[in-house]
């Protein structure tokens, strides 16, 4: 596709991953400027990445690395999309801290008031927003969420040696407000030298994250022409 777009705009054409063109973006626009080693994790419909290693995106051999939605933190427990047992993204990801919370369902208390008494409408927002209430068995599916969210982030941490772990995504909101007990779980899950060193941070970039990294990719790599 790439030689072809080229030849028909008559234009240099540049091709990125859009979490790994968000993990470049941070490098250049984010609170990470000129970060050599960064990784960027959105938790939203689903878990996915992107690593910048030694100021170089990281691609693979086809363009699939990257894919940390489907490390395996929790086998034999809840499977994505996919049908990857015990992964990030079954486990950490919007749809499937719904997805627990209907599996814990009690039918009352704040979640339940959230839901209108139906488990199908429940969200991941509302998981946290019932948590914020009071709600124990939120708040179980909350403290679970963040144990799940520090292993993938740790296992992270320990392949790559980041400057920055990014995260961004739906589910980041509701993380915030525990931003704390998150920063606290991932360096219990990393290696003991990073401890008090775990640079995680909430991305300011917002929706236009991956654009603002496709813009970097242009202008790198023409002038590197
Ligand atoms: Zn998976």
């Amino acid at each position: 596709m790439k030689p072809s777009l080229a030849e028909s705009i008559k234009m240099n054409v540049w091709v990125g991953h859009d979490a790994t063109l968000a993990a470049l973006a941070e490098t250049r626009f984010g609170d990470h400027i000129g970060a050599e080693n960064l990784i960027y994790v959105t938790i939203s419909t689903g878990v996915g990445g992107g690593i910048i290693a030694n100021s170089e995106m990281v691609t693979g051999a086809s363009g699939g690395a990257g894919e940390v939605g489907h490390i395996a933190i929790r086998t034999g427990s809840y499977k994505c999309n996919v049908g990857c047992d015990g992964c990030f993204e079954g486990n950490a990801s919007g749809p499937a801290i719904a997805r627990i919370a209907r599996d814990r369902w009690t039918g009352r208390g704040p979640l339940a008031d959230l839901a209108e008494g139906n488990p199908e409408k429940v969200t991941s927002r509302m998981v946290f927003d019932a948590a914020d209430e009071g709600d124990l068995v939120a708040q179980e599916i909350v403290d679970l969420t963040i144990e799940n969210v520090s292993i993938g982030l740790g296992s992270l941490m320990n392949v790559f040696n980041p400057e920055a772990i990014v995260i961004g995504g739906g589910v980041v909101q509701g993380l915030q407000r525990h931003w704390q007990q998150l920063q606290q779980t991932v360096i219990e899950r990393s290696l003991p030298g990073y401890s008090g060193k775990i640079p995680l941070t909430a991305t300011r970039l917002g929706d236009d994250v991956s654009l603002l990294g496709a813009a970097q990719l242009a202008f790198r790599e023409s002038c590197r022409l």
